[in-house]
């Protein structure tokens, strides 16, 4: 039997449904992790197994954060990157991230959800895409899942280091190959696609700067997951091109 919650008597209930309803006195009804009535007190539940008195308060649906860089929540006032511009910054925290290990990635990714939960926010996205020092992106997953918001992880990715004209150090690069070894592995291993779902993974190639123009097109050697959220099954063999995404040539972007 799922666990229930019944939040009553807000001040007002903003429902933002298609009517636009705003419900004076107004409460909330959820099992497990889904809404399962909101209304007038009459039209409520009488009770639940944790009941939560709103007096005094506005309630609004819980927001929805679009981008985030959690690990980036423990590097936020670093001198060397102040005021810098995009690649300036990026070179100056690059170094620093380089460093980080799983446990930063697990407290900057609760932290980061922290500051969302108590602002308002319910579901959010990760882009994760340095993986320095044996951390991965179940680090990230399984903070979140300590936390109670409905999370959605994206497997980021760079492929192109200094070497080869991208942006990034090499050290903090991927092999492509590992990159979607790794993808595949973190989608069967963790993603959800039903309804309510608390956690889906998302595949997330960083930048033009830092991921190389093959990477979304890489042959594949077996058929995809039926649940994975990127793909219906092999494809034929791509012809791999050339980088021409360098850094000295790109300079914005737009993620
Ligand atoms: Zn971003």
């Amino acid at each position: 039997m799922k666990r229930t919650l019944l939040a009553r008597n807000a001040d007002v209930l903003v429902t933002m449904d298609a009517r636009r309803r705003e419900i004076r006195g107004g409460g909330v009804y959820v099992e497990g992790n889904a809404i399962a009535a909101v209304g007038t007190p009459d039209e409520l539940p009488p009770t639940a197994d944790e009941v939560i008195d709103l007096a005094g308060h506005v309630v609004l649906p819980g927001l929805v954060n679009t981008h985030h860089h959690m690990y980036q929540t423990l590097t936020r006032a670093m001198p060397l990157a102040q005021d810098a511009e995009l690649f300036g910054w990026l070179r100056a925290l690059y170094p620093v991230w380089a460093r980080m290990t799983p446990e930063m990635i697990r407290v900057s990714t609760r932290t980061a959800i922290a500051e969302l939960l108590l602002s308002g926010c319910t579901t959010t996205s990760d882009h994760l895409y340095v993986f320095p020092n044996g951390s991965r992106l179940d680090d990230s997953i399984e903070a979140a899942s300590t936390t109670g918001i409905r999370f959605h992880a994206t497997r980021g990715s760079m492929s192109v280091g200094a070497s080869r004209g991208g942006l990034p150090p090499d050290a903090l690069v991927e092999d492509e190959d590992a990159i979607l070894a790794d993808t595949r592995r973190v989608i069967e291993a963790w993603h959800d696609p039903a309804r309510h779902s608390m956690l889906r993974i998302g595949v997330a190639p960083c930048s033009p700067f830092s991921v190389s123009r093959d990477l979304p097109t890489l042959p594949r050697t077996t058929t995809t997951s039926p649940t994975a959220g990127n793909g219906s099954g092999a494809r034929p063999q791509s012809t791999r091109r050339t980088w021409d995404g360098s850094a000295a040539t790109c300079g914005t972007r737009t993620a």
